[in-house]
């Protein structure tokens, strides 16, 4: 038996695909060990996922971890330390349990794509990708596609969102706008790709890197919603350098591990004002001489903004 270090590429019913300098290994998760796993919880310190207690992770390893392994005769390998992750994107798992699921871990970039129309924008979804980027420490980039489909009626998302701060690419995989610039951010990176089915996400990845050779879902023409077809997670190398990660489409994201007192700071437009609030332990939610509904009246943060901040607030509260 040997060992070695790679990165988990893709995962498949339970098994993971774990690219290490020479081959790529097909690696188990073993229940036995699992309980033995080395895990990083919470900074550099390693606990075995046993010693943490409660299960608090549905999915101890995921794409983009680095992982140490032991590789059997057979070629075969097992998974028997995750390192320490730099950053990692994590939703609280669907269902009742309050477990968290990690998206993709080490990833440098969060590239959130929505569509002009068809499906039409969920501004609310994309405020919650970028407050669980924050969180999770990776870079957003919103990636507008479908700009081939933009008419003067469609929202300024553009606008709103540069204003804050963030980055964004107007792309079309139809007509090849921002192809080029969304490559260069993608070069040499590790990315995680997200947003609704039907967006787009596909396509752009086909048109990112011909060869890739991703199926493109169809659209329903009545509902403008895409079929969910992607059902495992799968890392894509590019010619560029880099791994780009792309996510089942996403109807559910729940934040995890934010307190609900913590939620201004991952709005930049909103932390801003801040320091103007009358109330220490302001929630800027009803509270009197609040800086940050008055710079909602006042138009300097956008209504929609404010909105996506109230409706995160309370699902946090609501979990405490
Ligand atoms: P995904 O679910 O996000 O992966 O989306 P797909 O890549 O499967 O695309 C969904 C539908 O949108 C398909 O019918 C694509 O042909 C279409 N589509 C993707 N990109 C564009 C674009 O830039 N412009 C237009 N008009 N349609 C697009
Ligand atoms: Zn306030």
């Amino acid at each position: 038996m040997t060992t070695d270090e790679g990165i988990v590429i893709r995962e498949h019913r339970g098994a993971f695909d774990v690219e290490t300098e020479t081959s790529v290994v097909v690696c188990s998760l073993r229940s036995k060990l699992r309980k033995n796993l080395i895990y990083p919880e919470r900074g550099d310190q390693h606990h075995t996922v046993e010693k943490v207690g409660l299960i608090r992770v549905i999915n101890p390893v995921t794409i983009g971890d680095r992982v140490r392994i032991s590789k059997q005769k057979d070629d075969t390998g097992a998974i028997e330390e995750v390192l320490p992750r730099r950053s990692k994107l994590s939703r609280k798992a669907p269902g009742r349990r309050r477990v968290e699921q990690i998206m993709i871990a080490n990833a440098d970039y969060l590239i959130i794509v929505l569509a002009v129309k068809n499906p039409t924008p969920n501004i609310s979804m994309l405020n919650r990708l970028l407050v669980a980027a924050e969180a999770g420490t990776l870079t957003p980039v919103i990636c507008l596609n479908k700009m081939d489909l933009w008419t003067l009626e469609s929202p300024d998302i553009q606008k709103t969102f540069e204003d804050v701060g963030y980055r964004v690419i107007p792309t079309s995989a139809h007509t090849g706008q921002g192809i080029e610039d969304l490559r260069n951010t993608l070069a040499s990176r590790i990315s995680a790709i997200s947003g609704p089915s039907g967006v787009g996400k596909t396509s752009l990845l086909n048109a990112l890197q011909p060869g890739l050779g991703l199926k493109v879902r169809e659209v329903s023409l009545s509902t403008g919603k895409g079929r969910h077809t992607t059902t495992y997670l799968a890392g894509h190398k590019l010619d560029a350098g880099g791994l780009v990660i792309d996510t089942p489409g996403i109807r559910e994201f729940s934040l995890w591990d934010i307190r609900p007192e913590e939620l201004p700071e991952m709005f930049p437009d909103l932390s801003k004002y801040l320091h103007t609030c009358k109330y220490h332990n302001c929630a800027h939610i009803h509270e009197p001489g609040c800086g940050i509904k008055d710079a909602v009246d006042q138009g300097l943060i956008s209504p929609y903004r404010y909105k996506s901040f109230v409706e995160l607030y309370e699902e946090l509260k609501e979990d405490e």
